[in-house]
């Protein structure tokens, strides 16, 4: 099965073509725009380029595209992208601005150009559909509940990767197939012992989630990506009651404290250096004080967000780092882990120094939990799930 996969932002164009069958899946293809002003030209282009390839004899020969949206109001999970699924969208846009009218004006683009191929959406926030009320509620009046404040979540399609590779590494075939089969079948008992997670996303957006039994149980990201963990450039976690005091202190409007909060807040906010740790991390080495402070605040968030979940699971059999800090940054992932040892999580140093980028597991032998690196591949993700959904 021919599928592909978009990717669009408010002025860009991205998309691999996979070929997918039972056993897996290879990138046939991919391409790109930027600075697009006109979608349907540049579909129209791409499906050209295709055929001129010798990729596709003929745009019929796609069977399915892929969308990754992000939030919709009262619609989440993997479903067939089609009306409903633009309301929903359009209905958050002023959540999402920079993402959900790409993905409403794309769906509507593609259903015209590839008329017969099926359109699947997989939202972000697929994989908390499970969660319980009690985390997903915020304390707030029912009118704001009423309106779809909620706790969402956010990289649903990486941190379900998580759930099933590491239920593979760890030899729970058993929980591998609940979580692969997750959006078609929903959570599952599983017979015996639990199989519990803390899967670490952490990149230029990042996010902690507890996985039990291949099910989420939680995440750190809340109502909109603003939340959780400090970002790269925006706020992460914080006390609502900051942002009336900033306004009437500072005597800066709601549209400028919102700008700030998300351009120049987090760790770029923190540091004063960058919204890269790369450089931050330079920039501690050589002494900065802020800049260390960024490493370390970032470092403290993660571990709370892990403690949350070890204790609402009663302990963890795997902690996963995945994204681009996760896969590269061993100080993160050492400083992460320092001191866990009580809870049965040890890493192994030198495993650990040597591992980037690769899938490994960077935990001593005899450490009781696993500490596994799995890099992210959030596209192919998507085109496994389009194709699980259309068998
Ligand atoms: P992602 O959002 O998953 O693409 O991750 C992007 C982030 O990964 C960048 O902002 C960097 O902070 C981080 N990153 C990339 N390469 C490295 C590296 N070699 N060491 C540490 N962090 C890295």
């Amino acid at each position: 099965m021919l599928i592909l996969v978009a990717n669009l932002g408010s002025t860009s164009f991205k998309y691999r073509l996979f070929r997918m069958d039972g056993s897996g899946g290879e990138v046939v293809a991919k391409g790109g725009y930027e600075r697009v002003s006109d979608y349907a030209g540049v579909i129209d282009d791409a499906l050209a380029t295709l055929q001129r390839d010798g990729v596709i004899a003929s745009p019929d020969e796609i069977e399915a595209v892929g969308f990754k949206t992000v939030l919709g109001k009262d619609l989440s999970g993997c479903v067939i992208a089609d009306q409903a699924t633009i309301d929903a969208l359009e209905g958050f846009a002023a959540v999402a601005p920079a993402h959900n009218p790409p993905y409403a004006n794309g769906i509507r683009q593609f259903a015209k150009s590839l008329p017969k191929a099926k359109l699947v959406a997989l939202f972000e926030t697929a994989f908390y559909q499970w969660t319980r009320e009690a985390s997903y509620n915020y304390a707030i009046p029912k009118a704001w509940r009423d309106i779809g404040i909620r706790r969402y979540g956010f990289h649903g399609a990486s941190h379900k990767f998580i759930a099933e590779r590491s239920a593979e590494l760890c030899g729970r075939e058993d929980v591998a197939e609940i979580a692969r089969r997750l959006y078609l079948d929903g959570p599952r008992p599983v017979s015996g012992k639990p199989f519990r997670v803390v899967s670490c996303h952490l990149g230029g957006s990042s996010s902690v989630t507890g996985i039990l039994n291949g099910v989420s149980i939680g995440t750190s990201m809340g109502f909109s990506p603003q939340s959780g963990l400090p970002q790269n450039n925006r706020v992460g976690d914080l006390d609502s009651g900051a942002i009336p005091y900033a306004m009437r202190t500072l005597g800066i409007s709601l549209d400028e404290a919102e700008r700030q909060l998300t351009k120049e807040s987090g760790l770029l906010g923190l540091s004063g250096v960058s919204n890269d740790i790369r450089d931050i991390n330079e920039a501690a080495a050589s002494g900065n004080p802020d800049a260390r402070l960024a490493v370390d605040a970032l470092v403290h968030s993660i571990r709370h967000w892990i403690g949350a979940f070890m204790l609402e699971m009663g302990g963890i059999d795997a902690l996963v780092f995945t994204a681009g800090i996760g896969e590269n940054g061993a100080d993160t992932r050492a400083a992460v882990c320092a001191g866990l040892e009580g809870f049965g999580l040890h890493l192994d140093p030198a495993k650990n120094a040597a591992c980037r980028a690769t899938e490994a597991d960077i935990a001593t032998d005899p450490s009781a939990a696993r500490v596994l690196v799995i890099p992210a591949n959030e596209e192919l993700v998507l085109a496994r799930e389009v194709f699980r959904k259309l068998s």
